[in-house]
């Protein structure tokens, strides 16, 4: 019996582990053309407003639409880009492409703010970021405070002083700064007095971990209590199903984002819900 599970299992093993590397050296070969053949794409995400069931924020999210292997999340890519020093351009085109997507929107009528991730390496080592937003803003003429610059703990901390630096420069331009992910690496609380951000992300790993007892729900009850009394606004991620969004009703976050509402999604069909969705409340509605 063993051998012959085991015999089975081992051929399994090998063609997946075989599939896996052929696509790690795939992704580490294309990666070089993915800007220049234009493959990568923005996905949106959108964000609701707790009180009024709105569709306030969009989060952009890249991929890279790979001509044979489909679209490819951030999490196969982002490392191997970092490791070629490819990541300056992709993080620029990101945010180029999120200012003017922002500016669209606003054109046809909808006044959303984009959410957009900031690597540790853009943040701190690349061309002068203060001035490549700047100039973005200026450029494609948007308001500073409809940019919302995503950081995470671990960024943060590690540079506490040049982060509060920079983060200042930012917010001094009207930029807004949210600190993402939180609940998943040191979370200090002390964190969120020293530095200067607009809002925290409650990590979707722990809104998961809600489904397992009340001692999370109390420690998140008490990180948003806290979050609030320093004048912060509170995001919550990860919302898949109704009975998650049933267990967060009492506290006081501000704005909601998970699939429950919406997947990431590509441009026209982000354009879509805002027309389909843009004015209607979409808590009431689920
Ligand atoms: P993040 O910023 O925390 O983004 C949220 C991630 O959670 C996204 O994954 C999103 O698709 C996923 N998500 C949203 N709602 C739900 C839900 O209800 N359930 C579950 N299970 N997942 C949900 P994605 O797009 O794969 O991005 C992963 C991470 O990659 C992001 O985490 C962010 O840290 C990074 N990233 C994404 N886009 C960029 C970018 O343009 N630049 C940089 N530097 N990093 C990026
Ligand atoms: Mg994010
Ligand atoms: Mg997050
Ligand atoms: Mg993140």
């Amino acid at each position: 019996r063993v051998k012959y599970h085991g015999k089975n299992h081992y051929r399994m093993y090998t063609s997946l582990n075989a599939e896996k590397s052929f696509r790690k050296w795939t992704i580490e070969k294309d990666i070089y053309t993915a800007m220049k053949d234009k493959q990568l794409v923005l996905f949106y995400q959108a964000q609701i407003d707790k009180i009024s069931g709105r569709i306030i924020g969009m989060e952009a999210l890249v991929r890279w639409d790979h001509p044979e292997l489909g679209i490819i999340p951030p999490g196969e890519f982002i490392s191997i880009a970092e490791a070629t020093g490819l990541i300056c351009d992709i993080n620029e085109w990101v945010l180029e492409c999120a200012c003017s997507q922002q500016k669209r929107w606003e054109q046809m009528g909808y006044d959303i703010r984009i959410s957009v991730n900031i690597s540790p390496q853009q943040f701190y080592h690349e061309r002068d970021l203060i001035q490549v937003v700047k100039n973005l803003v200026s450029l494609k003429r948007i308001q500073p405070k409809r940019l919302i610059i995503e950081i995470t703990e671990t960024l943060a901390i590690n540079n506490m002083n040049i982060a509060i630096d920079k983060l200042l420069q930012l917010k001094e331009f009207g930029i807004m700064i949210a600190l993402d992910d939180f609940g998943t690496g040191y979370s200090s609380l002390s964190y969120l007095t020293s530095l200067p951000i607009d809002e925290i992300k409650i990590a979707k790993e722990f809104i998961h971990s809600l489904d397992n007892g009340v001692a999370n729900q109390a420690v998140l009850s008490s990180v948003i209590n806290l979050t609030n009394e320093l004048g912060l606004s509170v995001v919550v991620e990860g919302i898949e199903c109704i009975q998650q969004l049933e267990k967060l009703t009492n506290l006081k976050y501000h704005l909601l984002q998970g699939y429950l509402f919406s997947k990431p999604l590509p441009e026209t069909e982000a354009t879509q819900l805002l027309i389909d969705k843009y004015n209607i409340d979409l808590i009431d509605a689920t």
